[in-house]
């Protein structure tokens, strides 16, 4: 066996011998020593030699579960989650009363889109093992993107029941009751779960994250040409649209992509034109609540993991309405009505809305030139329906625990005072707000 990614003269990565890899365990016929080699170079994070060392262990002895097992995690750190999930079925298979190796199994269906089977996969686990944290946080997070609403609240309840300081899941139980149109239960739970959260020991250090621009334009492309191939018109929106009109290309910061279509485009042709070679998946659509009426379709890149919205505009006289599917009614926006005109960027005509200016004036107001990178469309589009008002201020509330558990200090200040913009008296907020400058303040101080 030649070795590509582990060099002859290398001190062996199994750290026992101290030799040189070719004396050490490349001698060796025992897939144990190819294990331990594998497990050493995916900690140091060299994944193509791990994958080769695993898989030499395997054509040395193909009976030991364990060790498809850690092939399957080394390739979803690469984000293959294909063959990820290939050798953690055979694991499964091998040992089907481990519980973690059904829920690595699980972790890879959803990004393939398999959300039913992954569903399945999270579930057998916990009926192997009832107190498996992640798998019941996984299977409840499949069911929110299924549109599972009550059903995840079931499970989350239950898990709160066992764990009355778990923040996160009383955070999840506060965003699913906004979903449900609860809002007055929702804000108590959104509220408890910060307070959970700063009750215990916080590191102030702070992280962005960012959608990865290059790549975001290649999912953007795959989507065009899908839909061109299926004659269904789109244009780009929001702040996809914002970015590609003020900057020249995405915004670094945005979180997924955003495109609309016409309210008539029938939303099984969309569904069929992205997902019908199983480059994108419709969590939603993949379950029985699909509707044909769906303001927003949110689909999901399967191997590049960036989300792509597609939303749904609703002539409304002289304007589209447009947004969210909430209960009681949908969180939408108003803009002026517009026909659909084309602008050249990299090289690609790309449908925008034909007055793009007024579009994001509409959207953003007539400071959208100015970049505010933490403005958040669904609390604070200028063109809003008043009476989306409160479902807004909710949809503000669920995003404060994951900005806090991350410590995206800026961004949380910034939606505090988004949320504060539509309700000034609230003083949990304004609490909040002050804390998050404070603790922004102090760690740029510190860092100087
Ligand atoms: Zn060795």
């Amino acid at each position: 066996m030649r070795f590509k990614f582990v060099e002859d003269g290398e001190v062996c990565p199994c750290g026992t011998s101290g030799k040189k890899f070719k004396k050490c365990c490349k001698r060796s016929s025992s897939p144990y020593s190819f294990d331990k080699v594998g497990t050493a170079l995916f900690e140091q994070g060299r994944h193509a030699a791990a994958t080769e060392c695993y898989r030499h262990a395997i054509s040395l002895n193909p009976g030991i579960p364990e060790i498809y097992h850690k092939l399957g995690i080394v390739y979803q750190a690469q984000g293959n989650f294909r063959a990820a999930a290939k050798f953690q079925r055979r694991a499964v298979k091998m040992r089907p009363e481990v519980a973690s190796a059904h829920n690595n199994l699980g972790i890879s269906l959803v990004a393939l889109g398999e959300y039913q089977l992954a569903a399945e996969s999270f579930q057998t686990a916990l009926s192997l093992q009832p107190d498996h944290e992640r798998a019941s946080n996984h299977l409840g997070g499949v069911m929110v993107m299924q549109g599972r609403y009550q059903e995840a609240l079931v499970l989350y309840r239950g898990i709160l029941a066992q764990q009355p300081d778990n923040s996160e899941v009383c955070n999840r139980i506060g965003d699913l009751l906004g979903k449900l149109g609860q809002e007055e239960e929702a804000r108590v739970y959104l509220r408890q779960s910060i307070n959970l959260f700063l009750a215990g020991k916080v590191q102030w250090k702070q992280q962005e994250t960012a959608m990865p621009v290059k790549m975001g334009y290649e999912v953007l492309l795959s989507a065009k040409k899908r839909l061109d191939a299926a004659g269904i018109p789109f244009f780009l929106s929001l702040g996809t649209l914002l970015g590609v009109i003020r900057d020249g290309d995405l915004l670094p910061f945005d979180k997924d992509l955003d495109i609309g279509t016409l309210w008539e485009t029938g939303r099984p042709e969309v569904v069929a034109a992205l997902t019908g070679d199983g480059v994108f998946a419709c969590p939603r659509w993949s379950s029985e609540s699909g509707s044909d009426s769906a303001w927003r379709l949110c689909f999901h890149h399967t191997t590049k993991q960036i989300s792509l919205d597609v939303f749904f505009y609703k002539p409304d006289g002289d304007y589209f309405l447009a947004g969210l599917d909430h209960l009681p009614e949908p969180i939408v926006s108003r803009p002026q009505k517009f026909d659909i005109g084309t602008i050249d960027w990299q090289g690609e005509a790309w449908p925008v809305p034909a007055d793009c200016e007024r579009y994001l004036s509409d959207y953003y107001g007539s400071e959208w030139r100015v970049p505010d990178k933490y403005f958040d469309t669904v609390i604070s589009s200028k063109c809003q329906v008043p009476s989306t008002r409160s479902a807004r201020m909710v949809y503000g509330y669920t995003r404060l625990h994951g900005l806090l558990a991350s410590r995206r200090l800026g961004k949380l200040a910034s939606i505090c005072e988004q949320v504060l913009a539509l309700d000034p008296d609230d003083e949990f907020i304004v609490g909040l707000r002050d804390l998050a400058l404070r603790e922004e303040g102090s760690a740029a101080a510190g860092s100087e």
